[in-house]
């Protein structure tokens, strides 16, 4: 990663009711930027690094603070645009025009790979923006908590009759998205048994209530577990080594778990992933002197972690990719059956998306939580139809601590995010609420993304790696009137795998704002059933008629 010349600092976010900037939605912007880097929220902050190995905010130090500077002063009609998380013109446009448009980690097909990434980005020309982390909308772990435990209930009703109680779920992987793994395994009253070769991220979930108990001692872990395991109680525990040495052992000794994963940051196998025999800081030493020797390693270790995968896979373990891209990297280092688990987007969230269904969420701008709870208690009357959203809700607050600004996820699909943007403007208008909301999503959603190892696979017309999608998602969404709108490259699954796009809109109290929310969040989830109607899928065609959606080639 390019050095910084400007020191780090410990980012302070700004909360309350008092407006910095020239307006709400910059002011959003700003407030989201920081709340990626506050020390709650970021994996690294004093690198600029959100989450998902090297995601950043900003390109560097420099970068970040002429971003604060020039948000503080944009007016309510220009438009400040971002490549690779450095500010590189402001225009002027209109009242409706996105605030801020964002460019991250584009590189032409050709050239997208980590290599020629990694050159760009020693010289200061680029900046990996994951998904959430380059577009300003990371919600800490809580962000994806609810699509890994909507991932491990579809799981859990496709194999278990219901309910992880009485299973065991191995994984690996303890960071920012991956922390999230053991709540919503324990949500749906498994028991979790997660690896993690740095002891400080088993103990920030253990902090933040994710994780429940940490050992490094293989034996106990699988104690614990198995006791557990035969009293139907859900319990997380976190394993301190690396998950290429550890799953090797466990098939020795003759351990299979009921359902495997893995999100260690595959996807990144120089910043994401340590080889076998190397501590963390040898592994540190390792990757400046030799990145090229590291690279290898670390490919070497998930083609070792894969094949273990494998044969648990066939002693009856319930197994998929968790979005990490190691099956390919595996493939790549001839593990020719590294597909033979599939990803689990198309073995257990497409349904979701063909409704336009996924992860939604808001940020309550004042850092008061008294805000989101306000907006949980809307949700749950607006809602109160829908038993398993009213679960989740109930579910989230009582177990999920926010981090940085509060804030809630809650899969919403086609028709009822616009219905709900509404509800939340209303309540900032009328006061109910103390400050405007920031409604935003990931990119891993029903219509913004194109990643064949993902979000993507397997599609039914075989249209797995077509990227205009996205690209159409995130014009729409910008004419529609977004506040900021993002178009990244290689998130998630690493350089060459990916391209997505993101959107955020900010929910003022105005009249402007009431209609640019029933544009963009009609637009935005009406991708995602128009891309998956387009594809062939029943549900999508069944919902975009529904719903009147006009598609001009689809049989009415
Ligand atoms: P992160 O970089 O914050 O965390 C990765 C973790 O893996 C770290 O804690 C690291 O110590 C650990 N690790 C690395 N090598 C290891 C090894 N050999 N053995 C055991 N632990 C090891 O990344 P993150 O934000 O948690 O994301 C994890 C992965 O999931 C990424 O590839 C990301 O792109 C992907 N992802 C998945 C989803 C999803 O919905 N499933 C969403 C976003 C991202």
């Amino acid at each position: 990663m390019e050095k910084n010349t400007v020191k780090p600092r410990v980012i302070k976010n700004y909360n309350g009711t008092e407006l910095h900037a020239k307006g709400w939605i910059q002011e959003a912007a700003l407030r989201m930027l920081m709340n990626n880097l506050d020390q709650e929220v970021a994996e690294r902050p004093e690198d600029l690094v959100v989450y998902g190995g090297i995601g950043k905010a900003a390109r560097n130090w420099e970068s970040y603070d002429a971003i604060v500077k020039t948000l503080l002063e944009l007016e309510n009609d220009e438009t400040l645009l971002i490549q690779s998380g450095k500010p590189v013109a402001v225009w002027k446009s209109h009242k409706d025009a996105p605030r801020v448009l964002l460019a991250n980690s584009n590189l032409v097909p050709a050239w997208a790979n980590w290599e020629h990434f990694h050159e760009l980005d020693k010289k200061g020309l680029m900046m990996y923006g994951q998904m959430t982390a380059g577009s300003w909308i990371y919600i800490g772990s809580q962000g994806i908590v609810q699509g890994t435990y909507e991932t491990f209930a579809e799981l859990a009703r496709q194999e278990f009759g219901g309910t992880l109680k009485h299973t065991i779920t191995l994984t690996a992987g303890l960071g920012g998205m991956g922390g999230a793994q053991p709540l919503a395994v324990t949500m749906n009253d498994g028991v979790c048994l997660a690896i993690d070769v740095d002891e400080t991220r088993i103990d920030r979930r253990i902090e933040t209530s994710y994780l429940d108990v940490k050992t490094n001692d293989l034996e106990e872990a699988l104690k614990m577990a198995h006791k557990a395991k035969v009293e139907g109680k859900a319990l997380s525990i976190g394993l301190l080594g690396n998950a290429a040495e550890i799953l090797p052992l466990m098939i020795e000794k003759g351990f299979n778990p009921d359902v495997l994963t893995d999100q260690t940051s595959a996807h990144d196998p120089l910043n994401g992933y340590i080889p076998v025999g190397y501590s963390l800081q040898a592994a540190a030493v390792l990757r400046k002197a030799d990145p090229v020797g590291f690279v290898k390693l670390a490919k070497q270790s998930m083609a070792i972690h894969v094949q273990a995968m494998l044969k648990m896979q066939e002693k009856g373990a319930v197994t998929f990719d968790y979005g990490n891209n190691i099956r390919q990297v595996a493939k790549d280092e001839g593990v020719e059956n590294a597909f033979d688990f599939p990803g689990f987007v198309p073995a257990y969230i497409r349904p979701l998306f063909c409704e336009g269904k996924g992860p939604f969420r808001w940020a309550a701008l004042s850092g008061d939580p008294k805000d989101i709870h306000k907006i949980d208690e809307a949700l749950l009357r607006e809602f109160k139809d829908d038993e398993h959203l009213c679960k989740w809700v109930r579910m989230a607050q009582e177990k999920i601590s926010f981090q940085g600004l509060p804030a809630r996820i809650c899969w919403l699909g086609y028709g009822d995010r616009a219905r709900f943007g509404k509800v939340i403007n209303d309540m900032v208008a009328s006061g109910e609420v103390s400050a405007p909301i920031v409604i935003g999503r990931d990119h891993l959603d029903a219509g913004s993304v194109a990643s064949p190892n993902r979000e993507t696979e397997a599609m039914r017309d075989g249209s797995d790696a077509v990227s205009d999608w996205p690209i159409l998602n995130a014009m729409i969404n910008a004419v529609g009137g977004a506040s900021w709108v993002s178009l990244h490259h290689g998130g998630g699954v690493g350089m060459g795998y990916s391209q997505h796009s993101g959107m955020v809109i900010v929910a003022d109290g105005s009249k402007d704002a009431e209609v640019r929310l029933e544009r963009v969040l009609t637009t935005d989830p009406g991708m995602g059933v128009v891309r998956h109607a387009d594809a062939g899928y029943e549900l999508a065609i069944k919902t975009a008629k529904e719903k009147g959606i006009k598609m001009p080639m689809l049989q009415q």
